[in-house]
């Protein structure tokens, strides 16, 4: 099994703010609060994510009574991280079926006759929640080597995907989607995508080029999708 390319979705800090001493939770090289995809707004650091955490678990240990011990807590910790990345899917997935259904980001595909990108995230692509090492990643797709094809949406604790909104997991599905649809059907099933810069593999090269894949594929969604 490959990653292709470890195509992911990286901003160094959101585009609402200047530098990414500006954003909230932000500082640091590759720092910065992750912009819900510039659907959202700026939201908490991971830092400040895990702080309200602790808080709800501590209320949650007094209101059971102790039942919680500080052992549990990362699992607890885990288990509404992964909560909220499925409850964002859901929410997302909505807006994402509307998006799709707009002539211009229906036009970034080129699948077979009667198949909308719509039926190949639902009947083709696994979708999985799972933790991921940069918790600036939104979602990965991994393209398998019998031919399957799989996002795993970041549930990492205070991921720039747990803490973004309906709004940017739509994007962030629609992005995956690309790649997917690239994996399952091949470089001209995305054509419309690709005349308009996407950039398949945004995941490798030095970080400037990933940089820019990054930029060129954030505003191919974003003009035919969500304008
Ligand atoms: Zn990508």
């Amino acid at each position: 099994m490959i990653t292709v390319g470890s195509p992911r979705r990286t901003r160094a800090c959101p585009p609402e703010y200047e530098s990414c001493a500006e954003a909230p939770g932000g500082g640091g090289s590759g720092g910065g609060a992750g912009g819900g995809g510039g659907q959202g707004t700026g939201t908490a650091g991971q830092a400040e994510l895990e702080a309200a955490l602790a808080i709800y678990l501590e209320n949650a240990r007094e209101a059971f009574g102790g039942w919680l011990g500080s052992d549990d807590s990362d699992t607890v910790m885990q288990a509404i991280a992964d909560r909220m990345a499925r409850n964002l899917v859901t929410g997302g997935s909505a807006i994402a079926q509307n998006a799709l259904d707009t002539p211009s980001c229906a036009g970034l595909f080129n699948l077979p006759a009667g198949v909308t990108a719509w039926d190949v995230l639902q009947s083709k692509v696994t979708m999985t929640y799972v933790p991921e090492d940069d918790w600036h990643t939104f979602a990965s797709t991994t393209y398998g080597a019998n031919g399957s094809v799989t996002i795993n949406f970041n549930t990492d604790i205070g991921s720039n995907f747990v803490t973004s909104d309906a709004s940017s997991a739509a994007d962030t599905m629609i992005h995956e989607l690309i790649h997917a649809v690239y994996g399952l059907y091949g470089a001209n099933a995305v054509a419309g995508a690709i005349a308009q810069g996407w950039v398949n593999d945004d995941g490798s090269g030095s970080a400037a080029q990933q940089a820019a894949a990054e930029t060129a594929n954030f505003a191919v969604v974003k003009n035919n999708c969500f304008k």
